[in-house]
């Protein structure tokens, strides 16, 4: 018989891991956390715990344990789940499309490995450029975003203004929540090309590495010159024409930029972008032959990664705003039951379920990542073509089938145990680049070490609970002013 001094629990299933500062990190299946002691971890497992211990209550309101309402505890857990897994109800929603492999720009990390301007057959044609917003129409997604790579988009600019003016006019009957990005280095932007993002409502993804010095050592046009004063007359005349809010940019960090992040960062905030995607540079393309060069270890990568971070807090305390996407995106997934839409943190994978990628020449892979590797002759990922399979043979093939198979984090080798689990996700290409094989090998991916790094710094950030950090980390995940977050945790604890 049970009495408040002894009471019989059931232990629910989690994941553990000791953090650096010797406190214990718990995570159930769907995310909720808490950090405990080795003493109170000890009862946990032995079933010494009593509700005279505050502690208890914080197990069972999480769900490390159920005593009578084992039922009510694992409909909970079932619901968290649901919620985090949502993003496969709706299927594809990003359609990358490759109008061209030219490029005016020859960049030392490309991971697409541009074509030069006189190679026009790798532009893409109509008939292909049709058939693929036919394809993309066929997904059920209640959203579809467009997005146009290249090579230089704007080098195939007809064929991007053909694909806008059909996608709307079949959207007139479809009504999905249409969207277009193009992915662009701004130095071939016209006054007509301007008018036209802006009565079409188009978003610009940009590149920009920091200051010209830095900007200058990678990326140069094929004649060997800087593009620098180009993109930035151009991304000024864009913003006067559009404003600076559906303008970004992405940074490559290369060893030239790795040790200058707020140099970088400090460029970002006088060019008016108010955030930045924190990406180590891939093994792919150009990257992959000049890595020697260009690369650095992860645990660089990473020691680089909590400098910035710092450095950006304080920035954001200081009065100024600027978010780093890759934590934000971390934070949503640590705090909040619901799925980010980034296809590496998913679990199955995003890749060809979340997002797909059209070549110019019409065929279709899981990922840019996947494209870029066909480049090299390795066609592994290849899951048809627009012009020869139908919408069911591309999506519901063998191909896509084993991606999902082989890329759910709570079965794979090394990732069922993680305590991590709940917040990462899986990169089958990159996986299959490194060992041959979609499931990969943890203990030597630098995915895997990046996560592990990264995630173990949060948590040490969430555990110290210092509220000025919190109260940045909060504004980024909610996209609200810091003032804002600040004065409803001052109401908060009065409260
Ligand atoms: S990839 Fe690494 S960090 Fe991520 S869940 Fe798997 S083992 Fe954990």
């Amino acid at each position: 018989m049970s009495n408040i001094r002894s009471i019989e629990y059931s232990i629910l299933p989690f994941n553990f891991r000791r953090l650096p500062q010797r406190r214990l990190l718990l995570v159930n299946p769907s995310g909720e956390f808490s950090f405990v002691s080795s003493d109170d971890f000890n009862d946990l497992l032995n079933h010494n715990l009593t509700p005279l211990k505050p502690v208890y209550f914080e197990f069972k309101s999480k769900h490390f344990l159920a005593d009578t309402d084992l039922d009510i505890s694992q409909e909970m857990v079932a619901t968290q789940l649901r919620s985090r897994k949502s993003f496969l109800r709706h299927f594809t929603s990003l359609h990358m499309i490759v109008v061209t492999a030219r490029c005016n720009f020859i960049c030392d990390y490309c991971h697409a490995s541009s074509a030069s301007l006189e190679q026009q057959r790798v532009d893409m044609t109509w008939q292909v450029a049709k058939k693929t917003v036919d394809l993309i129409f066929s997904s059920p997604s209640p959203v579809l975003k467009i997005e146009f790579q290249g090579g230089e988009p704007l080098l195939n600019w007809p064929i991007i203004k053909a694909i806008v003016q059909y996608s709307k006019f079949l959207n007139r009957f479809a009504k999905r929540q249409l969207e277009f990005v193009i992915c662009t280095n701004l130095t071939l932007l016209t006054d007509e090309m301007i008018a036209f993002i802006k009565k079409h409502e188009l978003i610009i993804s940009t590149s920009l590495d920091g200051p010209k010095h830095i900007q200058d050592c990678h990326r140069k046009t094929r004649e060997g010159f800087s593009g620098y004063d180009a993109f930035r007359k151009n991304l000024q005349r864009l913003r006067e024409a559009i404003g600076s809010e559906a303008s970004s940019a992405l940074l490559t960090i290369t060893r030239t930029s790795l040790s200058k992040l707020p140099e970088v960062i400090d460029h970002y905030l006088e060019l008016g972008f108010d955030g930045v995607f924190l990406r180590a540079l891939n093994p792919y393309g150009f990257a992959q032959q000049n890595m020697a060069k260009l690369g650095y270890s992860m645990e660089e990568f990473v020691v680089a990664y909590k400098h910035i971070l710092r450095y950006l807090i304080d920035l954001n305390l200081q009065g100024t705003p600027f978010t780093e996407y890759y934590t934000t995106l971390l934070l949503q997934r640590i705090f909040t039951p619901f799925s980010t839409g980034f296809v590496d943190l998913q679990s199955p994978s995003g890749a060809a379920i979340s997002g797909v990628i059209y070549d110019f020449n019409g065929e279709v892979y899981p990922t840019d990542e996947a494209r870029m590797l066909a480049r090299t002759g390795e066609k592994h990922f290849r899951m048809g073509h627009v012009l020869k399979n139908s919408y069911e043979e591309i999506f519901a093939g063998d191909l896509v089938k084993e991606l999902v198979k082989k890329s759910c984090i709570e079965v794979l080798p090394g990732c069922a145990s993680c305590v991590f689990q709940a917040y990462c996700g899986v990169d089958p290409v990159r996986n299959y680049v490194e060992t041959k094989d979609i499931v990969g090998h943890r203990p030597s991916s630098d995915f895997c070490k990046k996560n592990t790094l990264i995630l173990e710094h949060l948590f040490q950030l969430i555990d110290e609970n210092d509220p000025d950090v919190m109260d940045v980390f909060w504004s980024w995940i909610t996209r609200r002013p810091l003032e804002e977050v600040r004065h409803d945790s001052f109401k908060w604890e009065r409260n």
